[in-house]
């Protein structure tokens, strides 16, 4: 989803009419657009100079083109760096309090992910610690892994107040540790962690690669272990594909449950669908519901968001919510949106052109030296600008969804090589950028 882009879009191929190629390119090319909230458009701008110039002579413009596509008053804000960090910060502030809803009553069971669930509640009630030690539950983004973490929490922390529940994400615990190594405050690190009841670590697959801080968080799993605590992970694949993990930590990994959470099948989308919309406190017709699971089909975020903009249109703009609004204005979510996410066939001609190669060469079985960073490369672009899971984006290639992973792991460690990182991330970059002009 990416609503304020395209807004920002519109309102771009509209000023074209009034203003020169020129002017466009010069005041808006780093312009970025933020969101759209309560009738205000933010936009970032990171050059102080830009920011003052288009707020003393482009805001009536974009103002009225923003008017024109929603036929209502729209007020602009332009932001610089800081007012955006502050406004993003005020943004997570307000996710960390909505935590609060992610408990066992909000979540919605169905086939997809009744055995995590299970398998959650089951700790959550802190029943037969054995088996369930640790629990770790994988799935990809936006199925509910972090809900679930924080209802074991909120469950835990009502049935056993005394415990100390410590809940870390994956970078968090990997950041911390850094900072513990060069301040030279190991120690505070390692209380931190090993007083822990339960302790409770999301998207652990962050700490693959990192050496030094897999040995310290094997030390710490082992203390925890050993005292009988409760440790439950998530993760976007299972331990087995996550790579550069340690075997050992890849065996105590894998020693408990292994939980999967799949997308969800019709019969989950509609209910979730309809749970959200109640939460809010808003009914939702039956066919605009069936019209939103049919069309957005792989993941609860969206779904949630989807029921959250219908909602704020129909606050905002007084919309009746119907199927024929509501496929207006979530066009760009849908999956039939497809023009505005390139397509596979794009991202393999524009990485292909790039080395000089053909989309045949990619798709080939070819080991050649060029051909293959190619084909990786394509297939990391792919995950990053499409909504294809793994194995779609294998398919593409006739390959597994292994062979993808492999493939964005060497990519992605590419671009974090202090050697390597300049010249290579130019490369992505370019052929994004031609990727993306491509599509225009
Ligand atoms: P993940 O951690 O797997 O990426 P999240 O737990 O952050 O996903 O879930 C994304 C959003 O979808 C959250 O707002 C969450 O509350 C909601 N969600 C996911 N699964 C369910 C479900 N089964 N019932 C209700 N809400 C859900
Ligand atoms: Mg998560």
């Amino acid at each position: 989803m990416n609503s304020a882009a395209d807004i920002w879009n519109e309102v771009l191929k509209m000023m074209r009419n009034d203003l020169t190629e020129t002017a466009i390119s010069t005041w808006f090319e780093d312009c970025c657009a933020i969101e759209l909230q309560n009738n205000r458009f933010f936009i970032h701008q990171p050059s102080e100079f830009k920011k003052q110039t288009i707020e003393s002579r482009f805001i009536g413009t974009i103002k009225s083109a923003l008017g024109e596509l929603f036929s209502s008053d729209i007020e602009v804000v332009i932001l610089d760096d800081e007012e955006l960090k502050a406004m993003t910060e005020a943004a997570d502030d307000s996710e960390y309090l909505y935590v609060d809803d992610y408990t066992f009553d909000n979540f919605v069971v169905g086939n997809s992910n009744k055995f995590a669930h299970a398998a959650a509640v089951a700790v959550g009630e802190g029943r037969e610690k054995h088996g369930y030690n640790p629990l770790f539950i994988y799935g990809e983004s936006g199925l509910g892994k972090t809900h679930l973490l924080h209802a074991i929490r909120h469950s835990i922390s009502r049935k056993f107040p005394h415990y100390k529940i410590v809940y870390v994400k994956g970078e968090e615990f990997l950041n911390e540790f850094i900072i513990a190594l060069q301040k030279k405050r190991m120690d505070e690190f390692r209380d931190k962690y090993r007083v822990a009841d339960l302790f409770l670590i999301d998207d652990i697959q962050f700490i693959a690669g990192k050496i030094e801080t897999q040995e310290e968080f094997f030390n710490t799993f082992n203390s925890l272990y050993e005292h009988g605590k409760q440790i439950v992970f998530t993760s976007d694949r299972p331990p087995s594909e996550i790579h550069r993990l340690e075997d050992r930590l890849r065996t105590r990994f894998e020693s408990g449950l292994l939980a999967d959470i799949q997308p969800p099948d019709d019969a989950l989308r509609v209910a979730i669908i309809r749970n959200k919309a109640e939460q809010l406190g808003v009914i939702i017709p039956e066919d605009v519901i069936n019209y939103i699971a049919e069309n957005l089909n792989s993941n609860v975020r969206q779904l949630e968001g989807a029921v959250k903009m219908i909602i704020a249109y129909r606050d905002i703009m007084d919309e009746n919510i119907t199927v024929e609004s509501v496929k207006q204005r979530l066009k760009d979510m849908f999956k039939g949106s497809k023009d505005t996410l390139p397509t596979t066939d794009t991202i393999i001609e524009e990485t292909a052109r790039y080395y000089a190669l053909t989309p045949d060469d990619l798709r080939s079985q070819s080991r050649i030296r060029n051909t293959a960073l190619a084909r990786q490369i394509a297939m990391y672009l792919i995950r990053k600008l499409t909504n294809l899971s793994l194995k779609e984006t294998g398919a593409a290639f006739e390959r597994d969804h292994t062979t993808v992973i492999n493939s964005i792991d060497r990519v992605e460690s590419r671009l974090k090589d202090p050697n390597d990182a300049t010249e290579f991330s130019n490369v992505i970059r370019d052929i994004t950028s031609n990727i993306n002009n491509t599509k225009a």
